[in-house]
């Protein structure tokens, strides 16, 4: 007997589980990468006040092209990167997995191939899947950088309809240096392919690091898509986004549901980004924490891979499953993902991070440990 038995299910989801990173209730939870600090009081009743006015007009359906969170949205990349964009460049919907999946709906699809590098992000292969496009991946080095010429190679291999490039990648938190995006995006031009460098972790990378919006007036293929779940502390409020070329944005329009982003999430996002400063204020110290992670896991003798994002991957355990039990069972949940052997944690307060030093410390002298 199968699960589906009676649904005329499409056979190549029959094998699947839904995705799923475990939701439990323990008291420090290290694992999907959330900003660990809530909004002000102050943030939170601009948000109430704002859906309030949005519910006053909820017998109509929402702003369609949703054009002043576009035009906000334009205004916060200036402040953040230094980029001049027209609202008409902006692009959102509820997380960046949905702004991805229209990319996919758009210039994916039966024939055409998506690629991107392993490891990376686990949900990239699962939009390919849903919308019939097929899957194939090149290799990072053994440092999880990516080398240009590979790159390039495998681009020129696979012919693409839609590259992928997570950077700062999830879960490795390498971010790509920009010629080596730039080298990659003209060859996907020449190929009349798109690019989707996916910043969801932008706003925590190192200093020097610089943001692929820069590439943008240089590039009408290339996308570069943001949330506002990590650094803007929003995963709730389910707002991903990107900036293109308007042409690319035209491209999206076509294929997303009518009125897809609804009031009340626009009215969440636009008082959000009136209080960008206080929610982003809280990045500084997640950096820090970042670093510091870093350092003290290889002063046990860990690996630990220099990091771009609000997480750090680190290990490697000859029974990588046993130490993420053990952790939990001191009620830390971080997530067991990457290659095997690697283990990740997302960087929370300093009272949380504490409570996951002081556990795997003493994971680390217990047999469990092994690494
Ligand atoms: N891209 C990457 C690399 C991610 O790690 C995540 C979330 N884990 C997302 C996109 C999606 O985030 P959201 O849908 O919350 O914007």
């Amino acid at each position: 007997m199968g699960r589906f038995d009676g649904l005329p299910i499409r056979e190549e989801l029959k094998s699947f589980e839904p995705y799923g990173a475990p939701q439990l209730d323990v008291p420090v939870l290290l694992n999907v990468n959330e900003n660990p600090y809530p909004p002000s009081e102050d943030t939170v009743q601009d948000v109430a006040a704002s859906v309030a006015e949005a519910a006053r007009g909820m017998n109509r359906y929402p702003d369609r092209e949703f054009l002043g969170l576009r035009a906000d949205l334009a205004a916060y990349l200036a402040r953040e990167s230094g980029a001049h964009l027209e609202p008409e460049q902006l692009w959102a919907a509820n997380g960046s997995n949905e702004v991805m999946l229209h990319i996919l709906q758009a210039f994916g699809g039966p024939g055409r191939t998506a690629l991107s590098f392993a490891p990376t992000y686990s949900m990239y292969p699962e939009y390919a899947r849903d919308t019939n496009t097929a899957w194939v991946t090149g290799r990072r080095a053994e440092d999880f950088t990516l080398d240009r010429s590979k790159a390039i190679a495998a681009i020129s291999r696979h012919r693409p309809s839609v590259v992928l490039l997570a950077s700062p990648n999830n879960p490795t938190g390498t971010a790509l240096p920009i010629d080596v995006t730039e080298a990659i995006v003209a060859q996907a031009a020449a190929l009349g392919s798109v690019v989707v460098v996916d910043e969801a972790y932008a706003e925590f990378r190192r200093a020097g690091t610089p943001s692929a919006v820069s590439l943008l007036p240089s590039y009408p293929n290339l996308a570069v898509s943001r949330t506002m779940s990590k650094a803007f502390a929003m995963a709730g409020g389910r707002v991903g986004y990107l900036a293109a070329s308007k042409q690319f944005v035209d491209a999206l329009r076509i294929v997303r549901l009518p009125y897809h982003l609804s009031a009340v999430t626009q009215a969440t996002a636009r008082a959000a980004l009136r209080h960008a400063d206080e929610l982003l204020g809280r990045v500084e110290r997640l950096r820090a924490a970042r670093d510091e992670t870093v350092d003290w896991l290889r002063s046990l003798g860990l690996r630990a891979v220099d990091s771009d994002a609000n997480f750090v991957l680190f290990g490697t355990f000859a029974d990588r499953h046993a130490v993420w039990q053990a952790l939990l069972d001191d009620g830390v949940l971080i997530r067991e993902t990457g290659p095997d052997g690697w283990l990740r944690v997302s960087i929370g307060t300093s009272e949380e991070m504490a409570a996951f030093r002081a556990s795997l410390e003493r994971i680390l002298k217990t047999d469990t440990g092994r690494h």
